[in-house]
């Protein structure tokens, strides 16, 4: 006798509301997630493996996922108040400019 097993994914809609699409900006993306299922004679026998949910657009078959992860601005970007009057000042500034305050 011989088993046929493997790992398959299988793509689930979790939500049937059409949502804009990011790529093409038509209501014909869906939230989908694509769970590994253990198959057994290709029979999706048992979840192993819960997948993100992902945005899949039946029209231009593009996915992203919902939740994109939002770069961290990055330090030298970030403005600086001072501490003790509140008004923006450069970066690395150890005294105000404005109040001589020290940071
Ligand atoms: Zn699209
Ligand atoms: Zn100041």
């Amino acid at each position: 006798m011989i088993l046929i097993a493997g790992v398959s994914p299988k793509t689930k809609t979790i939500d049937p509301t059409p949502r804009l699409c990011p790529s093409c900006g038509l209501a014909q993306a869906y939230l989908k997630r694509v769970d590994h299922y253990v198959s057994l004679f290709f029979i999706p026998v048992m979840r192993i493996k819960k997948g993100e949910s992902v945005l899949v657009c039946n029209r231009c078959e593009s996915a992203g996922y919902t939740a994109p992860k939002q770069q961290p601005p990055s330090e030298s970007t970030q403005p600086v108040m001072c501490k003790q009057c509140g008004r923006s000042l450069q970066h690395g500034f150890r005294y105000c400019p404005f109040c001589g305050g020290r940071q």
